[in-house]
């Protein structure tokens, strides 16, 4: 869906940009202009570049978290709250000492 071009007045360059949300924005420069490497996203405002493939700052997703790592992380969780209560109590019997 290319405007019609016999329209502009220069000779332009449709530039596109890509950013690592997958936003991608259109641009159009002067044909002899040199397109930027980088193009702040409109709708995030996160530097986009030219290769949709390897866009800027793309960092690879979280790695998957399996169940077991869930059970251990909440597991830890409980065991740091029996060891709080553990020394509140014994905080506690000191103070009744
Ligand atoms: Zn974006």
């Amino acid at each position: 869906m290319r405007p019609d071009e016999r329209h502009q007045p220069a000779p332009r360059q449709d530039v596109t940009y890509w950013c690592r949300n997958d936003h991608r924005i259109d641009i159009r420069i002067a044909a002899d202009a040199e397109a930027p490497a980088l193009w702040d996203c409109p709708r995030c405002g996160l530097p986009a570049g030219r290769d949709a493939q390897n866009p800027p700052g793309r960092v690879r997703a979280e790695p998957y978290k399996s169940h077991l790592a869930y059970v251990k992380e909440r597991r830890t969780a409980e065991e740091g709250e029996a060891l709080l209560a553990e020394a509140l109590a014994a905080l506690r019997r000191r103070r009744g000492e």
